[in-house]
């Protein structure tokens, strides 16, 4: 299968203009050849994706953002670890995890392998698959790209990094991700609205919508009440969100304070309260104190020790 839009490659918002096809890597650290590190069904979502038979995960190697604390480093960094897959092995690995039960298909920094994705989602709905596609991402995509994507997902789980411009500089180098991330999430929403149904326990699972989701980082409480307030002054305080605390030091964190450490209790508490005072109605907060069951090791054939053993 040909992929014409890999040469020159401007899918997300690098525009590097790489010739994949010709086998260089763009800043995205990949070539045209697809890359997966790791694929399963995942119990490490928010319930309403997760369920009791797993969201069915597959993760790409490479990613255009390259945050430098990135829990996913060991694949998302250039070359990172993952393994070559034709279209065929790409379309079997889907339908192993279908038939495995799992609730959705759930597409892992995909925009850089989109077209390889959005061939494969089609055919997949022709053969009648039912269960939702969903596009699990930085937030840093591409405005012009957004509807090619709408029309084949179901769900968008986007990040909201930064509101700061300063601080994305400094971690992913591009101080225009959150004017990038906030135009991009916009357009998410007026595709497919925001997530229904939502159902915070996970009983009633997510079948279509936006939730957001937003990391708090260490040292940088401003930098996360900021983007509360975009979200609320841009969506509202229905948007559905996910307020992360799972920060944890990778490698390439451990020279850079603050991001040395782990969240505080008092930084995730002020964050939370922070949204709550915004009136934020469906509100996903975490326990601070986590074990490491969903923080991955991609050495290792599981990733995720939550996880049950998987491809
Ligand atoms: S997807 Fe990769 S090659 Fe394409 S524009 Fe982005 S960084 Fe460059």
């Amino acid at each position: 299968m040909d992929f014409p839009a890999y040469t020159p490659c401007r899918l997300c918002p690098r525009q590097c203009g790489t010739d994949r096809l010709g086998g260089a890597p763009g800043v995205c650290g990949e070539t045209a050849d697809l890359r997966i590190a790791s694929w399963g069904p995942h119990m490490g979502e928010e319930p309403c994706f997760s369920g009791t038979r797993g969201s069915g995960a597959i993760f790409f190697s490479g990613c255009s953002c390259h945050c430098f604390f990135c829990q996913n480093w060991q694949i998302s960094s250039p070359r990172g670890k993952g393994g070559t897959v034709s279209a065929g092995e790409f379309h079997r690995l889907a339908l192993n995890l279908i038939e495995m039960g799992v609730h959705n298909l759930n597409f892992v920094t995909p925009d850089h392998f989109w077209p390889h994705i959005e061939a494969l989602c089609a055919r997949l709905r022709d053969e009648d698959v039912q269960i939702p596609f969903l596009f699990n991402s930085s937030g840093y995509q591409l405005p012009s790209m957004i509807s090619r994507y709408a029309a084949r997902m179901d769900i968008f789980l986007p990040d909201f990094k930064f509101a700061d411009p300063v601080l994305a500089r400094l971690v992913m180098r591009d101080e225009r991700y959150p004017e990038i991330a906030l135009e991009a999430l916009r357009l998410m929403v007026a595709e497919k609205g925001f997530l229904e149904p939502f159902d915070p326990a996970g009983a009633d699972l997510a079948r279509r919508g936006v939730l957001v989701r937003h990391l708090v980082l260490p040292g940088h409480l401003e930098n996360s009440l900021r983007a509360l307030d975009l979200l609320r002054e841009e969506f509202g305080r229905w948007l559905p969100l996910s307020l992360m605390s799972q920060y944890k030091p990778t490698p390439a964190a451990q020279s850079r304070p603050p991001f040395d450490r782990h969240l505080s209790a008092g930084e995730y508490q002020a964050a939370v309260d922070h949204a709550q005072a915004l009136g934020f109605e469906n509100l996903l907060v975490q326990p601070l104190a986590q074990s490491d069951d969903f923080f991955p090791d991609f050495e290792k054939d599981n990733p995720f020790k939550g996880n049950p053993e998987a491809g």
